[in-house]
């Protein structure tokens, strides 16, 4: 039988663990470990990813990604009625441990009620956060399933993302020349200036209701008193649709050479590409069918929504797994005020456990 109390302590137990991307080694034997108290065999792949597959047919995927954003070591998990936040000096990491939590108290309940559930590979992902780069280095020749069920959306089960963008990232690198500021600095060319010009040229937020732009991240220039030689640009933009994805390049290369004529003495390098790229579910897919039948089982009324976010979901999609990304009962994703609902995570855990009933 699902049991909230287990739930509120593995989530604890779980976001206790520190494993932001790149560091998820210790989250990663811990999930082994359960994984195989509850009678799966589970291992590493070489990427890093913990994987169980299955030789059954008609095997279905579920997944979640064990990294959390920064910060998020050190955390402390805060229970308060229904809500479990972190003591605010950190993210709780919902993101993504309620969703592993969901899956395991879901595989749990199966075992001790022995009852006898479909099959199913369990992937849980290494490096999401930072460009899905665990599922992109999956196997997935050796996987049998053809559809996956993903818990890594905000707010409750019924919730399911409807539609993923396409996202573009780029890196622009600005080498202008060095020179003493004070002394003659009619020799230099200031990198940071022709960044600043370019900016203010470049959209930027949400486009339309679909397509949104940003400069995320800008450093160049070495002290105060030279002119700086370097500055990088790191941004990205994404769209739900493909044509406005090839305008806004067109967009980005025309600036850039518009910037290139004006100073024609500076060097400017641009690398431009895909990080993942858009879905949309289709009505009529078997997957949303399933998730649909164990939420009106349970009383829940499915909610589609688009999101502006990309998940593993994404890269199974393009891999020939049709994928549904699911809530996992957590608000305020990747900042300081992230809680999860108690009762939304109990609920995403009978999903889990009615998914695998249902033959
Ligand atoms: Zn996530």
């Amino acid at each position: 039988m699902i049991n909230r109390e287990r739930i509120i302590n593995t989530f604890c137990e779980l976001a206790k663990i520190d494993s932001i991307s790149g560091e998820e080694s210790n989250i990663s034997k811990e999930l082994i470990k359960r994984l195989s108290s509850i009678g799966i065999n589970s291992e590493l792949d070489s990427y890093g990813n913990v994987v169980s597959k299955s030789k059954e047919e008609n095997t279905i995927i579920l997944s979640a990604h064990m990294d959390t954003v920064q910060p998020g070591k050190n955390i402390k998990p805060v229970v308060a009625s229904d809500i479990i936040s972190s003591d605010g000096s950190t993210i709780l990491g919902g993101d993504c441990k309620a969703g592993i939590t969901a899956i395991l108290e879901g595989l749990t309940s199966i075992r001790e009620d022995k009852s006898d559930p479909i099959g199913v590979e369990i992937i849980f992902t290494k490096e999401e956060e930072v460009g899905l780069y665990g599922a992109q280095n999956l196997n997935f020749k050796e996987l049998k399933s053809k559809e996956a069920i993903i818990f890594d959306g905000e707010g409750p089960v019924s919730r399911i993302t409807s539609a993923s963008p396409t996202a573009i990232e780029f890196d622009i690198e600005i080498t202008g020349k060095a020179a003493h500021a004070g002394v003659e600095p009619e020799k230099g060319i200031s990198a940071i200036r022709i960044a600043a010009d370019l900016v203010t040229r470049l959209p930027q937020g949400r486009l339309d209701s679909e397509s949104t732009f940003n400069i995320g991240r800008i450093y160049g220039g070495s002290v105060r008193n030279t002119v700086p030689e370097t500055t990088i640009l790191n941004g990205e933009f994404r769209s739900l649709n493909m044509e406005t994805i090839d305008s806004i390049n067109i967009i980005l290369e025309e600036k850039l050479k518009e910037i290139q004529t004006l100073y024609p003495n500076a060097l400017i390098k641009e690398n431009i590409k895909e990080n993942f790229e858009s879905y949309q579910i289709n009505n009529n897919e078997s997957i949303l069918l399933k998730v649909q039948n164990a939420l009106s089982e349970l009383g829940l009324e499915p909610e589609l929504k688009p999101s502006g976010g990309g998940t593993d979901g994404n890269v199974f999609r393009k891999n020939g797994i049709t994928s549904i990304v699911v809530g996992m009962a957590t608000h305020n994703m990747h900042t300081l005020r992230e809680y999860v609902t108690i009762s939304d995570l109990v609920d995403a855990a009978h999903f889990c456990e009615t998914i695998l009933k249902n033959k």
